[in-house]
């Protein structure tokens, strides 16, 4: 059975859009997965096929009303799964959610509910809305790009999506560090040279020193990704890249300041 989202939204040519490129694009072509579009807006009554209208109270921005979204929601009906709603209230989108949803996928239905304008009216969320998400802390004039980004990190996670089920083991955020830097032709440019150890062939020793070198990024650029035993991996990593030129590190992106703390006696 192919695996379904459902995406309730305002706006479904910019979902379709986006949706036929790259490898997200091949999967739904593939059958991997599938996205169904749902537009509130069919299911407005009235001749201007009304979907908002201003918010009790007063205030800036309008209000997607309950009745079309209502109509929208029940058109699914239990083929609908999991409802989420993407709102700045939601849980932070991060890749083990990414990992649970498509774990979920497999054995039932998502869908998506993008707002647009002010948002939407609260009594639809407390009465069909099973989960909230969000994707940062800052406001989007519309669910729509968080609809994408979620779809986009869920599928890539789906069985038969990436090419190169590796990817997932050494992407960024599967050990909970970022992925080390990457580099390809030419070995020489902009008067920077790719490490020699990256050509050298030696396939333990090329994963040890991104391993490192993963360690010395995550620490300079996102320490709150700490792990547990992150103090003694990196006393580790930091041997490892001591057997390795300034200027080679220099070109792996790391900082003076990480380059003094790998080379120093700390
Ligand atoms: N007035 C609301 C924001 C409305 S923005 C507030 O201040 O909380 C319009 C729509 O964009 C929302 O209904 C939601 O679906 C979407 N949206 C905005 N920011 C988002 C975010 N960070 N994550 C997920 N969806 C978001």
């Amino acid at each position: 059975m192919t695996q379904k989202i459902h995406v309730v939204t305002l706006m479904p040519d910019a979902i379709s859009g986006f949706l036929k490129w790259g490898v997200v694009g091949k999967a739904i072509k593939h059958n991997i997965f599938s996205v169904d579009l749902i537009n509130p807006r069919d299911f407005a009554e009235d001749v201007h096929r009304t979907v908002d209208d201003r918010p009790y109270g007063g205030g800036d921005g309008m209000i997607l009303m309950t009745e079309p979204l209502v109509k929208a929601i029940d058109s699914i009906g239990a083929r609908a799964g999991t409802r989420v709603y993407l709102s700045p209230h939601g849980e932070r989108w991060n890749d083990k959610l990414a990992r649970d949803f498509a774990g979920n996928l497999q054995s039932s239905p998502l869908t998506l509910i993008c707002g647009r304008y002010g948002g939407i009216d609260q009594r639809f969320i407390n009465a069909k809305v099973d989960r909230m998400v969000s994707v940062g802390d800052y406001v989007l004039s519309g669910g729509e790009i968080a609809a994408l980004a979620v779809i986009d990190s869920i599928a890539r996670f789906l069985p038969g999506v990436l090419g190169n089920e590796q990817s997932q083991v050494t992407d960024s955020f599967a050990d909970g560090l970022l992925e080390a830097p990457q580099f390809t032709r030419p070995p020489n440019i902009l008067g920077q040279e790719v490490p020699s150890i990256l050509r050298s062939g030696d396939h333990r020793r090329i994963d040890q020193f991104r391993e490192a070198l993963s360690m010395a990024m995550s620490r300079e650029l996102r320490p709150d990704l700490r792990t547990n035993n992150h103090d003694r991996q990196w006393q580790l990593s930091r041997e490892l890249l001591r057997s390795v030129s300034r200027d080679e590190l220099r070109v792996c992106g790391l900082s003076p300041q990480i380059l003094d703390e790998i080379y120093g006696d700390a």
